[in-house]
């Protein structure tokens, strides 16, 4: 449903808190913000408004996997583990499974405030390994879902050839994922027809161990022809072991070995990055790249603690991303990136931002800012020429009830609120009315039909 012009007694623009903001809306984009006026005939927000939180990282289908890796094995559990059995349940998922999954995804995002998403989508082939008679069936199914949701989507092709550094065949529980060059960038070609103003393409080399340098040289070369600003995401030092292996194979570091070799710059999302020395901190923080933090899956996989105190204050862009989705909540992932350096540091009130003494509403900032970076897309923020992405925060939660300003994002934060986000917009457009997404039920069914198969 397309509304008009929205009123807000209190809201969060670029240059902090506003009373009486008027936020007048043409089409998908914000036209033009007056603070300290009155509604002249808008509608009234029944509580603070803020931009939408954009998602940087999102594998869909691992949503149907939260839950079932959670048993302690025989052999002791590492991440290794964990991706032998995504790859055994990935096998049996079809196109109409994937839709069906990413919508529900999708729709969950919306209810609990993220307004856009990067999608790092590799499950491109049939059960065989075998390219479908459409090569982007399974990136427009995703493409599908996120239309049918109202979700705003960058989508990153990811190309994915080989099993680890050095260039080694795939092994073969990767073959749904394996394009060479020349394949992946005619599946580019045909998703680049389908950008639109809630929609960005991009890639996504898969990781240093899947992608050679030549390739990776190829690859961005290829993306240059369409668009030089085009976003590039990328798996970046998750676990030591890359680091060991990316070590041996070339004597450097990989966020080193990028920063060398990659002309890494503001397009540019390193997804993870938990592993970095003093050096690569300091660089990564200088290049303008976004850190692409996915805090719940980062712990739920044991991947380790992101250098944030000392990225932080050499004021380095990063975003949080939903990853495999243990958790669909941008407040909680915030929560969690302070949290873990709480516990590792014994102290509290760890991660500071210039310009704000409240951790929680400077966290929602930033990762806003660099959200809006990986994504490429003019987002996370309520102010002119950018898209109408806004979320009405539930004043009703018992969590949030009495609080405004920035004392309003810590309580949604660190506080025990269930249902923070109440009405949610997305290029002008409500998605999310009173906490209910209008197709809800229809994509719960389908989920449930879908899920009760793959566990079969
Ligand atoms: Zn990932």
């Amino acid at each position: 449903m397309t509304v008009g012009n929205i009123f807000a007694t209190e809201a969060l623009l670029a240059d902090g808190w506003q009373r009486d903001v008027l936020i007048e809306i043409e089409g998908d984009l914000i036209v033009r913000v007056t603070p300290n006026t009155v509604s002249s005939g808008a509608e009234i927000a029944s509580g603070a408004v803020i931009p939408g939180m954009p998602n940087l990282h999102s594998h869909a289908f691992q949503r149907a996997m939260a839950g079932l890796t959670e048993r302690s094995g025989p052999s002791g559990d590492n991440f290794w583990a964990w991706r032998e059995l995504m790859y055994r349940f990935l096998e049996r998922i079809t196109p109409e499974d994937n839709e069906a999954i990413a919508m529900q995804l999708y729709i969950e995002m919306l209810k609990a405030g993220y307004t856009s998403v990067a999608e790092f989508h590799y499950l491109h082939h049939d059960e065989r390994g075998d390219a479908y008679a459409n090569p982007a069936e399974m990136a427009e199914r995703v493409i599908a879902a996120s239309v049918t949701a109202g979700i705003g989507l960058t989508l990153l092709p990811v190309f994915y050839a080989h099993a680890t550094f050095g260039g080694t065949p795939p092994n073969p529980g990767q073959k749904r994922f394996i394009h060479d060059v020349d394949g992946f960038n005619a599946l580019l070609d045909r998703l680049m027809k389908q950008q639109g103003s809630a929609r960005r393409i991009g890639i996504a080399p898969h990781s240093l161990r899947a992608v050679t340098p030549q390739e990776l040289k190829a690859l961005v070369a290829h993306l240059d022809s369409h668009d030089r600003r085009a976003p590039i995401h990328i798996h970046a030092a998750e676990q030591l072991k890359e680091v060991d292996d990316c070590l041996t194979w070339s004597h450097q570091r990989p966020v080193a070995w990028l920063l060398a070799h990659a002309s890494i710059d503001a397009r540019w999302c390193l997804v993870h990055a938990t592993h970095l020395n003093d050096d690569e901190t300091f660089r990564l923080a200088e290049s303008d790249a976004v850190a692409g933090l996915c805090p719940s899956t980062e712990a739920n996989l044991g991947d380790g603690i992101f250098n944030a105190p000392d990225y932080f204050l050499q004021e380095g862009s990063w975003g949080i991303g939903g990853d495999s989705h243990v958790g669909v909540d941008p407040f909680r992932e915030l929560a969690i990136v302070e949290y873990a350096q709480r516990l590792k540091s014994a102290r509290r009130n760890i991660l500071h931002t210039p310009g704000s003494d409240s951790i929680g509403g400077g966290l929602y900032r930033q990762a806003l800012a660099g959200g809006a970076r990986a994504l490429g897309q003019n987002v996370g923020a309520i102010a002119a020429n950018c898209r109408a992405d806004l979320v009405v925060m539930n004043s009703d939660d018992v969590a949030l009830a009495e609080h405004a300003g920035d004392t309003l994002l810590d309580a949604a934060i660190f506080g025990p609120a269930r249902q923070p986000v109440r009405d949610v917009m997305v290029g002008g457009a409500w998605a999310v009315r009173d906490g209910r997404h209008a197709l809800e039920q229809v994509a719960f069914t389908r989920y449930r039909t879908t899920l009760k198969r793959l566990l079969n």
